[in-house]
C-alpha cells in the first residue's frame, strides 16, 4: 500500500472547490513546527492510551467494554494525522490497531463500531480518522468499507435520524460523503449528504442571522448556544454549498463569524463558551475541543471557499488560542482558558455552567472530551497550510515551516519547501524542485494585516501584493527558483469590551508576563494537575502615545526555541511602559471587571514585557489605558 499521490476535485453535480487538500503524508512540518508535533507525538499523543483508560485497551472501539461513544474516534481524528506528519513508527502502530479494529468491525448490514452504541455521532469521527487513513496508507478496504456503511446509514436515517450531537455535527458526516463521492462517482451518496443536511441543526439561520440570540443568556442545556457545536456548526452551510449552489449557504459562514465576535468574541480570534456561549469580557472561559474544532472548520471552509479572512481567523486562532491552552511541554491542557488569566486555580469562576477545575492544567479537567479530542489540533493545520489549485498549481493558504511534495499539472513532481520562524518571523522563503520546468499556478495567501507586503522571485523581481488577497505568481517554473515571501509586521491595536485593548504583531497576540508558580494538585508527572500562581503583579495599564504609536513599543526578537511556546524562552518581546492600576484587583478568582480607562494612576512607570499570548500560562491581553 502507498499513500495516494493526490485528491480528487469536487465532481458533477458538486461545484468546484476554491482549491483542493493534499492527502495526509504530502505537507510535512519542518523547523519549529517539527519541534511542536514532536512534543505533541512525544508526550500526551504519543502515551495518552498508556495513562486514560478511556482510549486504553479496554475502549470499545478497540473491542473492550470500555468507553464506546465519542473518546476513541476523537483520539483517532489527532492520533492518525500526527503519526503520519512526523512518519514516526511507535506513533503509526499505535494509530494502526485503530484502524484495523474499525475495519474489521463492520456488519452484514454495513453498520461499524462499537455494537453497544448506535449513535451516528462518534461514528461521524471516526469516518474522518478513516479517510486521513486512506490518504496516507492507500489501504483500498476504506472505500469499500464507507461504501457499505453509508448504504446502511442512507436506509437508517430514514427510521433513526440524527439527534443531539448527530444532528448539531452533520456536517463531519457531509464531508466525508463527498469526499467518498469524489473518489467514487456513485450517486447515491449525494442523496444520503442531503438527507444529513436536512436532519442537521439550521445553522445558517442560527448563526447567518443570529437567530442564537432567542436561545441567550443560557437558561437550559440545549445544542443551540453550546460553544464546540458552535464551532463545528459554523462549517456546515459552507460544507453543503457545493451540492446547494445556494449563495446564501457561501455567505453564512462568514456572516455567523462575525455574529458570534460581535457578542462573544475573544481577542484570541474566537469566541468565548464555557460551556455555552457566553460574552465578550476577557475572563469568559473558552473551552479547548472549541478551539481545535474551529480550527478544523476553518480549514474545511478554507478550502471550499477560498476566502483569505478565514486563513487570517485560522492563524490567530491555531497560534495563540491553542499553544496558550497547553502547557509548554503540552502534557497538560486546560478545558477553558481565559484572555485575562491571572490565577489558575480550582476555584469558582463566573462560567455559565462549567465547573471549578475547568481552568487548570492537567491530564482531564472538568470533563474528559478534551482530553480525547485536543489531538487534531496541530496536525491537521500543518496538513492544510499548503493546497492544490484546481487548475494544477499549490497555494500557501496559512504560513508555518513545512515542505509539500506532489504533481503540478497533473503531472510534474514537485517538493515546495516553506523556510521561516513564522509566526515569530516576518519572512518566508518558498524553494521549489521541479523534476524539469514547468508552467503553473504558485498562490501566495497575502494577510490583511501585512503592511506594505513584498514578494521577491529569484533575487531579482519584486512584487507588491495587496493585503486581504490571494495573489497568483502564473509562469514557467524551473528546479531552484525561490520565492521569498515579506509581511513586515507592524504593532497593531484593536479595541474590544468595555474598550480594553489587546497588542498584536503580525498573527500574534501578545500579553503581559506573569510570574508562575506552578502547584502541582494531583496524579503524577508528567501528566499531573496543576495550579499556577502569579508571582509578580499583573494589575498594569498601558502607557500608549496614540500620535506615535510604534514609538510606544520596542521589539526584541531571538531564534525559535527548542520548546517554541515557553514563557521564558519568547521568540518575540514587546516592551511598553505601563502604571498599576491599585483599585484594578480579583474578582470571582478572576482579574476584576474593568473598562478600557484611561485611568489616572500615581504609581511609578514601569517597563513591560508582553510576550506572544500562546507562550503565556498566566496573561493580561485585554488592557486598560493609564495616563
Ligand atoms: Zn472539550
Amino acid at each position: 500500500m502507498n499513500r495516494i499521490e493526490s485528491l480528487p476535485g469536487n465532481r458533477p453535480p458538486l461545484r468546484p472547490t476554491a482549491f483542493i487538500a493534499l492527502p495526509l503524508g504530502a505537507i510535512k512540518p519542518r523547523g519549529w513546527m517539527q519541534r511542536q508535533l514532536r512534543i505533541q507525538g512525544g508526550g500526551i499523543t504519543g502515551h495518552l492510551d498508556e495513562i486514560w483508560s478511556d482510549v486504553g485497551q479496554e475502549s470499545g472501539w478497540l473491542g473492550g467494554d470500555g468507553e464506546s461513544w465519542e473518546r476513541g474516534p476523537y483520539y483517532c481524528d489527532g492520533l492518525i494525522p500526527l503519526a503520519h506528519l512526523l512518519n514516526d513508527p511507535f506513533l503509526l502502530s499505535k494509530a494502526q490497531k485503530w484502524m484495523d479494529w474499525t475495519l474489521g468491525s463492520i456488519q452484514q448490514n454495513g453498520q461499524f463500531g462499537p455494537k453497544k452504541n448506535r449513535d451516528w455521532w462518534p461514528r461521524m469521527v471516526m469516518l474522518k480518522a478513516l479517510t486521513m487513513h486512506y490518504e496516507a496508507t492507500g489501504n483500498s478496504r476504506v472505500p469499500d468499507f464507507m461504501l457499505a456503511y453509508f448504504r446502511y446509514q442512507l436506509k437508517a436515517l430514514l427510521k433513526k435520524p440524527l439527534e443531539e450531537w448527530g444532528a448539531a455535527r452533520g456536517a463531519e458526516n457531509i464531508l466525508t460523503v463527498h469526499w467518498l463521492y469524489n473518489l467514487t462517482g456513485n450517486s447515491s451518496l449525494l442523496g444520503l449528504s442531503e438527507l444529513i443536511y436536512n436532519q442537521t441543526i439550521n445553522w445558517a439561520e442560527l448563526q447567518g442571522h443570529y437567530t442564537l440570540k432567542e436561545h441567550l443568556p443560557f437558561k437550559e442545556f440545549n445544542m443551540f448556544t453550546h460553544v464546540v457545536n458552535n464551532a463545528m456548526g459554523i462549517k456546515t452551510p459552507g460544507v453543503f454549498y457545493p451540492q446547494s449552489g445556494n449563495k446564501w449557504h457561501r455567505n453564512a459562514p462568514k456572516q455567523g463569524i462575525e455574529n458570534l465576535m460581535k457578542h462573544h468574541g475573544q481577542p484570541n480570534g474566537i469566541w468565548s463558551g464555557d460551556e455555552h456561549l457566553h460574552s465578550t469580557s476577557p475572563t469568559c472561559g473558552t473551552e479547548l475541543c472549541a478551539v481545535v474544532e474551529y480550527m478544523f472548520s476553518l480549514e474545511e471552509l478554507l478550502r471550499i471557499l477560498g476566502d483569505p479572512f478565514l486563513a487570517d481567523i485560522l492563524e490567530l486562532v491555531a497560534y495563540n488560542a491553542l499553544p496558550a491552552t497547553f502547557s509548554p511541554d503540552m502534557w497538560a491542557h486546560q478545558y477553558d482558558q481565559q484572555i485575562n488569566q491571572v490565577l489558575v486555580s480550582v476555584a469558582k469562576r463566573n462560567w455559565v455552567n462549567n465547573g471549578d477545575w475547568a481552568n487548570i492544567y492537567g491530564l482531564e479537567p472538568n470533563y474528559g472530551c478534551c482530553t480525547a479530542n485536543l489531538h487534531q489540533g496541530w496536525p491537521k493545520l500543518v496538513k492544510n497550510l499548503i493546497m492544490a489549485t484546481p487548475d494544477g498549481g499549490l497555494a500557501a493558504v496559512a504560513y508555518g515551516p513545512c515542505s509539500a511534495s506532489g504533481r503540478v499539472q497533473n503531472k510534474v513532481p514537485i517538493t515546495l519547501t516553506e523556510e521561516t520562524d513564522y509566526p515569530f518571523d516576518d519572512t518566508v522563503h518558498f524553494h521549489i524542485s521541479l523534476s524539469q520546468s514547468v508552467h503553473f499556478p504558485l498562490v501566495f495567501r497575502i494577510p490583511s494585516w501585512a503592511m506594505e507586503p513584498r514578494i521577491t522571485i529569484n533575487r531579482k523581481e519584486k512584487l507588491s501584493p495587496e493585503p486581504g488577497s490571494f495573489f497568483r505568481l502564473e509562469r514557467l517554473w524551473r528546479d531552484g527558483d525561490k520565492v521569498t515571501v515579506e509581511f513586515p509586521m507592524g504593532i497593531r491595536i484593536s479595541t474590544g469590551h468595555r474598550g480594553l485593548i489587546s497588542i498584536y504583531r503580525g498573527p500574534l497576540l501578545f500579553g503581559l508576563k506573569i510570574g508562575e508558580d506552578w502547584k502541582k494538585i494531583k496524579g503524577v508527572e508528567p501528566h499531573a494537575d496543576w495550579e499556577v500562581y502569579p508571582t509578580t503583579p499583573w494589575n498594569y495599564g498601558l502607557m500608549l502615545d496614540y500620535h506615535n504609536l510604534q514609538d510606544s513599543f520596542e521589539i526584541e526578537t531571538s531564534t525559535v526555541n527548542p520548546i517554541p511556546f515557553h514563557p521564558d524562552l519568547p521568540p518575540v518581546i514587546i516592551k511598553v511602559k505601563g502604571r498599576r492600576i491599585p483599585e484594578w484587583g480579583l474578582e470571582d478568582n478572576s482579574a476584576g471587571a474593568i473598562s478600557g480607562g484611561s485611568f489616572k494612576s500615581s504609581e511609578d512607570i514601569r517597563e513591560l514585557s508582553l510576550i506572544p499570548y500562546g507562550s503565556t500560562n498566566l496573561r493580561i491581553a485585554a488592557f486598560p489605558r493609564v495616563l
